[in-house]
């Protein structure tokens, strides 16, 4: 079987993953490909949509009541530590960040705070957006331009500045261009990820930036846990890339890699050891059901946070975030590059 990132024929190492987020007890057949790494599913389902209810992550609802006006505080502080980059306005930011450390959500949102966007009025797709709770808290921070496209849910939704279209990103309508495109965990459910940012590159300004977090198979959860690793997610991630594959995706749909960024957490240590004792993730018995003091101890989750905190570099962390840009464009290439 050829490896359907780069191609590469022959004796890839097979491995055999159970689902185990629901624990439906199915087993779904992985291989690792000997020249790039990327791991990937052997056999497609043909029946997906079956494995993501409505329970799965991304398409609990999110609520469509309109996010009420948002209020010029909320925009002023979006607009000083996301726009302003005057040294007054940085002070500003600093300052505010200070007096109203829990208003200022957009600190923790790596995609946004480093997306080199420079006005709350500036496209933002959301590929993959589910239920569209996060573009639906982007409208509550003051943009005002948000579009999210996700084959899996229902129909059509527009909720205030945010549009939904039932759609993959390969057949979305429109004219619109973006200054910046997410791929939020969403890339790695793809069957034809090439396809899908050659797409999203085509709906890109010059100017802007896709990002893409996936979980990578160069990593120690892999290394460790092997098909009990809690982001194998079989059969719903159809591969889990390396950096290498990735560069090679990205090379492919004309595009290039303009960072790197490590985004590992504990859930990635505890999620896994949990599958290796057996439990699933939505088990009544889980650590994300029951909280602390089911699965593990409270000195347990301390210990895996630790480790996780030491294993967040590239090349052990489970997951990463990709920046790219068009290929046929200099942002962002020089020692200027914002934000990096
Ligand atoms: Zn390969």
């Amino acid at each position: 079987m050829n490896c359907r990132i780069c191609d590469e024929a022959g004796a890839h190492a097979r491995y055999r993953a159970r689902e185990m987020f629901f624990g439906t007890g199915e087993t779904f057949d992985y291989f690792q490909c000997r020249r790039c790494g990327c791991l990937q599913i052997a056999d497609i389902p043909a029946d997906l949509g079956r494995y993501y209810r409505a329970d799965y992550y991304s398409l609990a609802p999110a609520g469509t009541r309109q996010p009420s006006r948002v209020a010029v505080r909320k925009r002023l502080q979006s607009h000083l530590l996301l726009v302003d980059r005057t040294p007054v306005g940085r002070a500003a930011a600093a300052l505010a960040r200070r007096v109203f450390p829990d208003a200022y959500p957009v600190q923790f949102m790596p995609q946004i705070r480093d997306g080199g966007l420079a006005a709350l009025d500036e496209p933002i797709l959301d590929v993959g957006c589910g239920s569209g709770q996060f573009l639906l808290a982007l409208a509550g921070l003051g943009f005002t331009r948000l579009d999210g496209c996700d084959p899996f849910i229902a129909a059509d939704v527009a909720v205030g500045p945010v549009a939904l279209h039932r759609a993959d990103i390969g057949d979305l309508p429109g004219e619109r261009r973006y200054k910046l495109i997410l791929f939020q965990h969403s890339l790695e459910h793809m069957a034809d990820p090439v396809r899908a940012l050659a797409a999203a590159r085509r709906l890109l300004r010059n100017d802007g930036q896709i990002f893409v977090e996936v979980p990578v198979a160069d990593s120690y959860a892999w290394e460790e846990f092997g098909t009990d690793w809690v982001d194998l997610d079989a059969p719903r991630h159809l591969f889990l890339p390396t950096r290498a594959g990735m560069a090679r995706l990205a090379a492919d749909a004309g595009l290039r890699v303009s960072r790197i960024a490590p985004m590992s957490s504990m859930f990635e240590l505890l999620g896994s050891e949990q599958y290796r004792r057996g439990i699933p993730l939505r088990s009544p018995e889980s650590f994300l059901v029951r909280g602390v003091g089911s699965v593990y101890t409270k000195a347990e989750v301390e210990r895996a946070k630790t480790l996780a905190r030491t294993l967040n570099v590239p090349g052990r962390a489970g997951r990463l975030a990709f920046y790219f840009r068009s290929a046929d464009t200099a942002f962002g290439a020089g020692p200027d590059a914002a934000f990096q």
